[in-house]
């Protein structure tokens, strides 16, 4: 009922027949050429100037009309990939699954895809319907049926400032709604991935997931197993450094999503210390992305580890391994458990694994070894991990604090600041300050 009033109130237009658009000038939409990126201007001129079809198209539009500014710009045409090919110097096909046209303009690259025929019968799938490959073109009406949601079915043309809506995408974000496009069960099917899809962009742009894309995620969760792992890690990595990580993650174990993704992330968030220390962990990297500040997967996936590190870590050590060897060990197992499903790549795993290992130094402050410990390459990354540990009581607030003085600190006053070796039967040498217990803890 609403939905109808709103949609009669925002189309002046007669409302679009089945498989006809809504022509949205500006006067309703408030988008100026000006608010896309100069690389995706000229390329879309050059394709219209040449007789395609082009258009800005899919979340760079949804941005616009949702006051945030993209992160890219995405160009739908019916040029074929050879076609665009030819028409940008600095462009190159790339992409099995779907074939896409990466071109090149100024420090950006615009992704350019050929508009999409509907799914037929030469559509590769496996055993569960997840499609593998298609490659078939069809007419803009056709590409816009098979994107995900309304919303990301918008087609903008920069020449005459208007919006082509198939699918009410412009009045579904208006009215705060993710809605899928067809059945949403046979879209989920398809592409199992859209159930993430769903929650990260319901969690950037404050949507609701309308009822019926909603309703069948809980009980489709596990058809995510028969994802490919490279593409899981991608969408996980989107969806945990957008900036909305802890209202993404919420909604997803909201949903009963969480479980395929890092095996024991449900088993984390219910330890106590492990939740908490997780939860301040997504915070701050909210924080960091929304300030503009990098945020490194390696360093989000060893907060997220940790608390299984620790376990594995005590349970060797209490078998009797010795510390270090026990942490090493540890870590593989860890990291073979969890990485396997999310394919974590060698060198995000090097990067956790470095951050990790730098733990146990930041708590041993005797003799000169801070002094080692801060030269490393890693450090930062190291104490700003110890800082969430600290933050959520798994270490004393002190040794955080300390360290934070001896980064601030001049050559001199680290000196002082530096505790004796507990070595028994040598002596102190002159008076120092106090620096908690010198921990040289095993940690
Ligand atoms: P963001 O860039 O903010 O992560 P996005 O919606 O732009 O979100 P992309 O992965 O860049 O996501 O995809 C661009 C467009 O391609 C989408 O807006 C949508 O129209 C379409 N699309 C992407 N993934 C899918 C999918 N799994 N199924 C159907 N359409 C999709
Ligand atoms: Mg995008």
């Amino acid at each position: 009922m609403i939905r109808k009033l709103l949609r009669r109130v925002f189309s002046k237009a007669p409302a679009a027949a089945a498989g006809e658009a809504a022509l949205i000038p500006f006067e309703r939409h408030g988008i100026r050429r000006e608010a896309v990126s100069p690389g995706a201007r000229q390329t879309v001129a050059r394709l219209q100037e040449h007789g395609h079809a082009a258009y800005v198209v899919g979340g760079a539009v949804r941005d616009l009309l949702a006051g945030i500014a993209p992160k890219d710009f995405d160009v739908a045409t019916d040029a074929t990939p050879e076609q665009v090919r030819a028409l940008f110097r600095r462009s190159r096909i790339i992409g099995r699954r779907f074939r896409i046209v990466h071109v090149m303009s100024g420090g950006e690259t615009i992704e350019v895809s050929t508009f999409r025929a509907a799914n037929g019968s030469e559509t590769e799938t496996d055993t569960h319907g997840r499609v593998l490959r298609d490659n078939a073109f069809g007419s803009i009406a056709e590409d816009a049926a098979r994107r995900d949601f309304t919303i990301n079915a918008l087609y903008y043309n920069p020449a005459d400032e208007t919006i082509t809506d198939y699918h009410h995408g412009v009045a579904d974000l208006q009215e705060k709604a993710l809605r899928m496009i067809g059945d949403p069960r046979s879209r989920y099917r398809e592409d199992p991935v859209r159930m993430l899809r769903a929650v990260r962009l319901a969690a950037k742009l404050g949507l609701t997931i309308a009822p019926a894309a909603r309703a069948p995620i809980r009980e489709m969760a596990t058809l995510l197993e028969n994802v490919p792992a490279a593409r899981l890690l991608d969408e996980m990595l989107k969806l945990l450094l957008s900036g909305h990580a802890v209202a993404c993650l919420r909604q997803l174990r909201e949903e009963g999503l969480h479980h395929g993704l890092l095996p024991l992330l449900d088993v984390i968030m219910e330890q106590p210390l492990g939740e908490r220390f997780v939860w301040l962990s997504l915070a701050s990297t909210d924080a960091r992305v929304k300030a503009g500040k990098r945020a490194s997967p390696g360093f989000l996936f060893a907060t997220l580890l940790w608390h299984e590190v620790l376990a594995a870590w005590a349970a060797r050590k209490q078998a009797g391994e010795a510390a270090i060897p026990a942490l090493h060990a540890a870590m593989d197992e860890v990291l073979d458990l969890q990485g396997g499903k999310l394919a974590i790549t060698r060198r995000i795993a090097a990067d956790i694994k470095e951050i990790w290992l730098l733990q146990p130094r930041l708590e041993n402050r005797a003799g000169r070894r801070p002094l080692r410990v801060v030269e490393q390459p890693r450090f930062r990354a190291g104490f700003d991990f110890l800082l969430l540990r600290a933050e959520s009581g798994e270490v004393d607030g002190e040794l955080a604090d300390w360290w934070r003085c001896f980064i601030d600190a001049g050559t001199e006053a680290r000196l002082a600041m530096l505790a004796p070796e507990k070595k028994p039967g040598r002596r102190r040498r002159g008076r120092r300050k106090p620096v908690g217990d010198g921990a040289d803890g095993e940690a």
